[in-house]
C-alpha cells in the first residue's frame, strides 16, 4: 500500500509539473505570437517603436485585447491544454487587472502560478499575463484515472489475499489442534480396551482359575465387551476415513425403517450396553420406505443414539418418532440430555468438533460420528436438522425427500 501510494503521488507530481510546463510554453508562445502580430502591424509598430519598453503607458496600445483572447486559445489548443480557464493581464506594483477574460476567477488570476512577464511587450516587470485552471486538479485525476483504479484495486486484491492468508491460516491452527485432541482421544480410547483385554487375558493364562468356570466365563465375558468397544471405535474411525478418501460405495436398496430401527436397539450394539437408556418410539409414518444404503442408514441412527446415550446426565430417555410430511419421511431422534448451544449447533457436523464442556462423565469422543452421519445424510439427498437447548435436551432430524 505504501508503495502504491507513493508512486501515485509521484505520477501525480509529475504530470502537474509536465502541465506545469505546457501552460508556460503556451504563455511564452502567447506572448511571441503577440509581438509577431505587432511586427506586422506597422502601426502599432510605430507607437511600440521597440518591442521592450515602449515609452507610451497605455499597454492597450501594444496588446489588442480581441487578438490576445483569439491567440490564446489558438495556443492552448495547440498544446492541448483544457479548455476551462480565465486568464488576464494584470499589473503588478498595483495587483490589479488590466484586460482579460476573466469572471469569477480575479483573486485567482493574480496570484496563479502560471504567469509570464510582458516586458518584452511593455515596460520591465510591470504587467504579467497570467491563467488560472479552475478544474486543474480534477483534470489530472482524471487523465491518472486508470492508474489511479489500478492501484485502487491492486491495494484491495493484496487487502483481501492478506485476509485469506491470515484466515486459512488460523482455521489450519485450528484444525491441527483439533486434530491433536483427536488423536489424543483415540489413543485414550484405545488404551483402555486394551489393558483391560490384556490384564484379564493375564488372569485367564493363570492355572489357578482353569477349574473355576462361573470366573473363566465372567473374565471371557469382559474381553468379548471390551473387543466389541474396540471394534466399534475403530469402525467409527475406519468410516470417516474412507469417506474421506472418496471412495465409498452407496449399495442404495428400498427397505422399510422401522423394523431396522426397532432391530437396532433391540439387538443392543456394544455401545448402548450397560446404559439402562429408556426407548421409545412413536412410528407414525404411513409412508416408511426408504431407498438407502441400509448400513450407512444403521450406522447414521446408531451414533445419534449413541449420542443422545453419551451426552446425558440422567438416565437416558431416547425417543424414536417417524412422520411424512409433504411427501417427506422424517426420522426424530430425541435425547433428555444436556443440550447443545445455539453457537455450538453451527459447529457440531465439522470434523473433529467437539463442544469443550461436552465431556460429561468423562465421556470421549472422537468429533467424527456427526460429520459421518451428515456426510452420509448429504449423500442420500437428505437433510439433517438439530434443535436443541441446554439442559433440556436435543432433537436430531433426518429429512428423506420421497
Ligand atoms: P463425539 O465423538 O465427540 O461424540 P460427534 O461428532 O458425534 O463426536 O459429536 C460432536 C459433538 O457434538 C460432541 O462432542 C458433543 O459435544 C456434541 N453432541 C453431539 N450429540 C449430542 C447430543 N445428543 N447432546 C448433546 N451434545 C451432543
Amino acid at each position: 500500500m505504501f508503495t502504491q501510494f507513493f508512486w501515485i503521488q509521484k505520477s501525480y507530481n509529475l504530470r502537474k509539473e509536465q502541465f506545469d510546463n505546457k501552460v508556460k510554453i503556451a504563455l511564452k508562445s502567447t506572448v511571441n505570437q503577440l509581438i509577431e502580430y505587432n511586427r506586422a502591424n506597422v502601426d502599432t509598430i510605430k507607437m511600440c517603436k521597440s518591442f521592450c519598453h515602449l515609452s507610451k503607458k497605455n499597454i492597450f496600445k501594444a496588446i489588442n485585447p480581441i487578438i490576445l483572447d483569439s491567440v490564446i486559445h489558438n495556443e492552448f489548443k495547440y498544446y492541448k491544454i483544457e479548455d476551462t480557464f480565465e486568464y488576464g493581464i494584470f499589473c503588478a506594483k498595483r495587483d490589479s487587472m488590466i484586460m482579460g477574460d476573466y469572471k469569477k476567477f480575479e483573486s485567482e488570476i493574480l496570484i496563479s502560478p502560471h504567469k509570464t512577464s510582458l516586458t518584452c511587450l511593455w515596460q520591465k516587470d510591470c504587467y504579467y499575463l497570467s491563467a488560472y485552471f479552475p478544474d486543474a486538479e480534477m483534470q489530472l485525476f482524471k487523465e491518472m484515472g486508470i492508474w489511479f483504479i489500478g492501484s485502487i484495486i491492486f491495494i484491495i486484491i493484496s487487502i483481501t489475499s492478506f485476509s485469506i492468508t491470515i484466515l486459512s491460516l488460523l482455521r489450519q491452527k485450528k484444525i491441527s489442534e483439533m486434530k491433536n485432541d483427536f488423536i489424543n482421544n483415540m489413543t485414550h480410547e484405545f488404551k483402555t480396551p486394551i489393558s483391560t483385554i490384556s490384564l484379564t487375558s493375564e488372569i485367564l493364562m493363570n492355572n489357578a482359575i482353569a477349574d473355576k468356570p462361573d470366573k473363566v466365563l465372567r473374565y471371557a465375558n469382559i474381553i468379548y465387551e471390551e473387543n466389541n468397544r474396540l471394534k466399534s471405535q475403530v469402525d467409527k474411525v475406519l468410516q470417516t476415513a474412507t469417506l474421506e478418501k472418496g471412495n465409498y460405495q452407496l449399495t442404495k436398496t428400498s427397505f422399510d425403517i422401522h423394523p431396522v430401527i426397532r432391530d437396532l436397539v433391540k439387538n443392543c450394539p456394544a455401545q448402548f450396553k450397560n446404559c439402562n437408556a429408556e426407548f421409545s418410539f412413536d412410528f407414525m409414518a404411513n409412508y416408511s420406505l426408504v431407498y438407502a444404503d441400509i448400513v450407512h442408514f444403521e450406522n447414521i441412527i446408531s451414533n445419534l443414539i449413541d449420542n443422545g446415550i453419551k451426552y446425558s446426565t440422567n438416565i437416558p430417555k431416547i425417543s424414536i418418532k417417524t412422520y411424512n410430511n409433504d411427501n417427506k419421511l422424517i426420522i426424530e431422534v430425541m435425547d433428555n440430555g444436556i443440550g447443545i448451544s445455539k453457537e455450538n449447533q453451527n459447529n457440531i457436523f465439522k470434523q473433529f468438533f467437539r463442544v469443550p464442556t461436552g465431556d460429561v462423565h468423562d465421556v470421549k469422543g472422537f468429533g467424527i460420528g456427526l460429520y459421518y452421519v451428515k456426510k452420509i445424510v448429504d449423500l442420500h439427498n437428505a437433510k439433517i436438522e438439530v434443535e436443541s437447548s441446554l439442559e433440556k435436551g436435543s432433537i436430531f432430524k433426518i429429512i428423506f425427500e420421497q
